[in-house]
């Protein structure tokens, strides 16, 4: 049995704290498993909600879940990658569920418990709570034991171990740096747009909230021939962006009152999404909906979040639309995009900035200034 490779990674140990860099030992994969040496890994505001205790995954914890890498090592039967290969991380799935039957891994029935309960899944089966632990020479007995496993990866690590299901392989000269969101944030715009909703030619579309997945679905919607396309985002800061991404117009909350919208619309939206998970949004959302037009809610919102919407209004055949993670079925779809950012068509280059793992505080402090849409991680220092 090879040994537990000691790795470094981010420990969030309290809610609401600072991240704490930390050594650690990572187990080898088991059966089914992949262990992966993380180059960059983005930070997405799921993190941070969970920071902050929107779901009860357990703490002490390591969290990141837009990891990439190299392939290190790989368990029994895992046969669609090997040492070496490039790969994206993303979210998990349990493959046997009804949903997993059907094609839809992103409505696996087993969600919650595959991404955020910590549990490891391993040949099947939930167990032990991680793959990780802290090294026995540190002394410090009294630590409650270290929670991995987030999301199947736990990526703010120098390495992870992922499930084969949660890995892609994806080309040797892929940027790693650039592309690791693909695998959270910029998939769940982009495959809202072009897995689920499918505006027909000349829709009009609206974005709430110009971050890194609103900004995917404005480039996807703008892909796909949709007409109009408005943004709403209280930042100003960002509304040059969101026309750069191919928005007509971008506007603050308080621009958008709901008849100006419907008029620069024609009448209403035939799609809108809500990227910010905020119950008035998603009701703003709803409000400006023409007759059998969907509202795509695609924000996580702190457990047990509630919002209003007009029964009559909604009864003239409007939708809303939960949507996990685009729709994506990641080893057709993370490919796609990556070559349609190489096409010029979805330039999410530039949202990123990269920062030593060792910075994860700045990163999440700029992000929540709104100076940065994409903090990505490096763990080695290399800039
Ligand atoms: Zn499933
Ligand atoms: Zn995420």
């Amino acid at each position: 049995m090879p040994e537990a490779l000691q790795i470094k990674a981010a420990v969030l140990h309290e809610q609401g704290g600072l991240f704490e860099i930390e050594d650690l030992h990572l187990n080898p994969p088991d059966a089914g498993e992949v262990l992966v040496e993380i180059e960059a890994c983005g930070i997405c505001h799921t993190d941070l909600m969970i920071r902050d205790g929107g779901y009860p995954t357990p703490l002490p914890v390591v969290l990141g879940h837009e990891g990439a890498g190299i392939v290190s090592a790989v368990g029994e039967g895992v046969r669609s990658v090997v040492a070496g290969d490039k790969v994206l991380l993303s979210y998990a799935a349990c493959g046997q569920c009804a949903s997993c039957d059907a094609g839809e891994p992103a409505y696996c029935w087993h969600h919650m418990e595959m991404n955020f309960s910590a549990y490891r899944y391993r040949n099947g089966e939930w167990s032990t709570p991680s793959a990780l632990s802290w090294p026995l020479s540190s002394g410090t007995p009294e630590k409650a034991p270290v929670h991995g496993a987030f999301f199947q990866q736990s990526s703010f690590a120098t390495h992870a171990v992922a499930t084969e299901n949660n890995v892609v392989r994806v080309p040797t000269d892929t940027d790693l740096s650039v592309f690791a969101p693909l695998g959270c944030g910029f998939q769940t715009g982009a495959g809202a747009i072009f897995n689920t909703l499918r505006p027909r030619f000349g829709a009009g579309v609206v974005v709430y909230g110009v971050g890194n997945v609103g900004l995917a679905a404005i480039a996807a919607a703008r892909s796909e021939g949709a007409g109009t396309i408005l943004a709403v985002d209280p930042n100003k800061k960002r509304h040059a962006l969101a026309r750069k991404f191919g928005a007509d117009q971008a506007l603050t909350p308080e621009e958008a009152a709901a008849d100006d919208l419907k008029e620069m619309l024609g009448g209403g939206a035939d799609i809108c999404l809500d990227t910010t998970g905020r119950p008035q949004v998603l009701r703003a959302a709803t409000d400006i909906l023409a007759p059998r037009g969907i509202a795509g809610l695609i924000g996580g919102s702190p457990l047990g979040t509630e919002a209003s919407i007009d029964m009559t209004h909604m009864l003239f055949g409007r939708t809303v639309r939960g949507i996990l993670q685009g729709d994506s079925r990641l080893k057709d779809f993370l490919p796609k995009l990556i070559a349609l950012q190489q096409r010029g068509r979805f330039p999410i280059e530039k949202l990123i900035k990269t920062y030593p793992l060792g910075e994860i505080n700045q990163a999440v402090a700029d992000m929540e200034a709104g100076k940065v849409v994409k903090p990505v991680l490096l763990m080695k220092d290399r800039n």
